[in-house]
């Protein structure tokens, strides 16, 4: 079973567990208001959608999201 990102049930359990800041910003995900430039989304470190491990899967917050394409990991 798995979410309509095509992301497994287990590894969005896993993340979710995992990944409490975003991993581009480094913004908290639990503290504050949540906006939609905050909230957590789901992020494929390799945009593919078939490589959905926990090793590929994160969460970025809404605003690195919307800026995806323009940032690496390592910055
Ligand atoms: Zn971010």
């Amino acid at each position: 079973m798995a979410n309509r990102w095509g992301i497994p049930k287990t590894v969005e359990e896993l993340v979710r567990g995992r990944d409490f800041n975003c991993v581009y910003c480094g913004i908290s995900f639990a503290n504050s208001v949540l906006t939609h430039k905050t909230r957590p989304t789901w992020e494929h470190i390799v945009n593919d959608i078939r490589i959905n491990g926990p090793d590929n899967i994160a969460l970025c917050c809404g605003s690195c999201n919307a800026s995806k394409g323009t940032k690496l990991l390592a910055d």
